[in-house]
C-alpha cells in the first residue's frame, strides 16, 4: 500500500473504478517502478509487425499475446523497457511507420511492406 489508500498488488488495483490492466501495469511499472507489462494497441501493432502475425482489437486480451509481452519484459530496467516501447510505437513504429529510419528493420517481418 502507498500512504494506506493504493494498493500494488495488480488484482487489488484491479478492484478500483476505473481502472483496467493498462492504467494498473503503468502504475505499477512506470510510477512504483515494479515490474509489469504495459500493452496497448501501439504494443500490440509493433510486435504484430515485427514478427509478422496478424492483430485485432481482441489480440491484447489473448492469453498468448499477454504472455508473450511478459517474456520481453526484462528483469532489470524494466521500467526504461516500458518506455521505450511507449517512446518507440510513438516516434517510428507508429500507424505509418517510418521503416527506412528503424533500428529493428533488418530483423523485422514487416520492414519490406512498409518501404513506399
Ligand atoms: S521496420 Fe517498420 S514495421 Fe518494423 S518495427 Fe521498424 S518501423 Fe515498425
Amino acid at each position: 500500500m502507498v500512504n494506506s489508500s493504493i494498493p500494488l498488488e495488480k488484482k487489488e488495483l484491479l478492484k478500483l473504478p476505473g481502472v483496467g490492466n493498462y492504467i494498473a501495469a503503468a502504475f505499477r511499472s512506470l510510477h512504483m517502478n515494479i515490474k509489469d507489462t504495459i500493452i496497448d494497441s501501439n504494443v500490440v501493432r509493433l510486435y504484430g509487425r515485427f514478427w509478422g502475425f496478424e492483430t485485432n482489437p481482441e489480440t491484447r486480451r489473448k492469453k498468448w499475446f499477454i504472455k508473450l509481452a511478459e517474456n520481453l519484459i526484462p528483469a532489470k530496467r524494466h521500467k526504461d523497457y516500458n518506455y521505450s516501447l511507449l517512446d518507440f510505437t510513438r516516434a517510428v513504429c507508429k500507424l505509418r511507420p517510418d521503416c527506412v529510419n528503424c533500428p529493428l528493420q533488418v530483423k523485422c517481418n514487416n520492414h519490406s511492406k512498409n518501404i513506399e
